[in-house]
């Protein structure tokens, strides 16, 4: 029987590769940055040869740390950055120069222009359940049709492959004999449609995007291919889009069911089964990982400053000298003494989509001071969470009870416990910090049967359960002092639930 499945977790700043055993726990771990290239303000690109040499370094080097026969692996899966768009040649597998970045801007002006037609951004998110904005893969791809010179000429001779980071590496991994991604992936290039579940022509032709270019959408656990590692052959089973792997990977797999993200940003994703949901609220729906066939949705929601507003109090003012700090200072005063951070640095994002709404430190009295300030900091992370998921349970029409949670600033326990008091719900703490890596080697080992559904039903091995202990009038209160907060910062001509 083999021992482990292996994760390969490609990130925005890092490619990192996971081995987990059965029992899933690490049994190794390598991980390689690379560079960020910035070629103007606002631009954000990778080169798509580094993400493949540190992805392949940091699996012969977690391969090395573990020691084993690479025979003993059962499977591997890929996690990936969404979103980032690579074009390469179909015949020599060149790069079309580098990849587009999820966070660059350079479509943004174009992406402003197509968002004032209401038809097409109405149509946008009738197929594809998204807003439409540059992040997305579609308008990244007409960029570089546009710009690379010979670029379209190639593409309509059908020369020419698109993929997102996950397609680009099962390409590499195969040795040029598989263009396929899984259907998260798909669902945020802005060109699939989620409810047909097939690849739009009328989008992709108001984006000028040859269908031929296009690769094949699978289901996220299942065959893709197989490549040798140190000449041993093995199975490719899983892929998933980073947020979608953790979901997958905190066990969440039927409707009601919820993870968030505790990182510099928060990512929330709530499944809602085999329903996709419309957001009325400005959320995204988009596909959770598939098992087969059948397709599955989420609804997703950001906050845009989480854990930055701690390197903020860090950084921009001073007051700590490390983000675990915040914990202790945060539980030395029994309150914020009335003191709210609302941390709109660069605007609000769902429920409210007010993008000149900025910041605001309110409530101040002569008697404030930094352990104040720091409490309402980690407060304000907690309070944003909370608006998406009361934004979600309307959207879904049902209530959460538990959120399973991740990310660096998850391991904050004050900050854990006032979101189980101010969300009135049960808050999971994975043990196991590394759930987007562990949802692709889940989806992988599902595949495998080197686990089961039941297995994986409970996601990662989990550590502390916070519970709500705070009495209903009291987190009615803070809330009401919150929303007072939140109105106060807003601009003249925000207040548009829909974007
Ligand atoms: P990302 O993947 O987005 O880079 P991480 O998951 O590594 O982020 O989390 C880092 C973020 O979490 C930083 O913004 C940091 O300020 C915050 N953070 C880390 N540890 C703590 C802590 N103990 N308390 C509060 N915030 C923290």
């Amino acid at each position: 029987m083999k021992k482990y499945v292996m994760a390969l977790d490609q990130g925005t700043t890092s490619s990192r590769c996971v081995v987990f055993d059965r029992g899933m726990r690490v049994a190794a771990m390598a991980q390689q940055e690379f560079p960020q290239i910035y070629p103007q303000p606002g631009w954000v690109e990778h080169d798509p040869e580094a993400i493949w040499q540190t992805q392949r370094g940091v699996m012969l080097e977690a391969l090395d740390r573990l020691g084993a026969d690479p025979g003993e692996i059962a499977a591997a899966g890929i996690a990936n950055q969404r979103e980032t768009t690579i074009l390469w040649d179909g015949r020599t597998g060149e790069p079309l120069g580098n990849a587009i970045v999820w966070q660059c801007r350079r479509t943004a002006e174009r992406c402003a222009l197509l968002k004032a037609d209401q038809a097409f951004a109405a149509r946008v998110r009738e197929r594809t359940g998204l807003v439409v904005d540059a992040y997305f893969s579609a308008s990244k791809i007409q960029w570089l049709l546009d710009s690379v010179p010979g670029a379209r000429a190639k593409a309509e001779a059908g020369r020419l492959r698109f993929g997102t980071v996950d397609a680009w590496l099962v390409w590499k991994l195969t040795g040029g004999a598989v263009h396929a991604t899984d259907h998260t992936n798909a669902s945020r290039t802005m060109l699939y449609d989620t409810a047909r579940l097939r690849w739009d022509p009328e989008l992709c032709q108001a984006f000028g995007v040859p269908l031929a270019m296009l690769p094949e959408v699978r289901p996220s656990s299942g065959f893709y291919g197989a490549f040798r590692l140190k000449g041993v052959e093995i199975p490719l089973l899983g892929v998933a889009g980073d947020q979608q792997a953790s979901l997958f990977g905190q066990g969440c797999t039927a409707a009601g069911q919820a993870k968030n993200t505790y990182g510099t940003g928060c990512f929330l994703l709530m499944h809602t089964g085999q329903t996709r949901r419309t957001s009325a609220h400005g959320l995204l729906s988009t596909m959770a990982a598939t098992l087969g066939s059948e397709p599955a949705y989420a609804l997703e929601g950001s906050v845009f400053i989480g854990g930055a507003v701690i390197q903020w109090l860090r950084d921009g003012l001073g007051i700590i000298s490390s983000a675990p700090e915040t914990e202790a200072l945060a539980l030395s005063v029994p309150d914020t003494a009335g003191v709210y951070l609302v941390p709109a640095f660069a605007g609000l994002g769902a429920p409210w989509w007010d993008m000149d709404a900025r910041g605001a430190l309110l409530g101040l009295t002569r008697g404030a001071t930094k352990a104040h300030v720091a409490r309402a900091a980690l407060e304000a992370i907690a309070y944003q969470c909370t608006d998406l998921v009361r934004a979600m349970e309307q959207d879904a029409g049902m209530r959460l009870e538990r959120l399973s949670v991740d990310g660096g600033a998850c391991a904050n326990s004050f900050l854990m416990q006032f979101q189980a008091d101010v969300g009135n719900l049960a808050v999971r703490r994975a043990s196991v910090l590394e759930t987007t890596a562990f949802g692709a080697a889940a989806l992988a080992g599902l595949a495998a049967g080197f686990w089961s559904l039941d297995d994986l039903r409970g996601g990662a091995p989990s550590g502390r359960t916070f519970l709500p202990a705070m009495p209903e009038a009291r987190r009615e209160a803070l809330l009401a002092g919150w929303r007072e907060a939140v109105a106060r910062v807003r601009s003249r001509q925000g207040g548009a639930c829909q974007s």
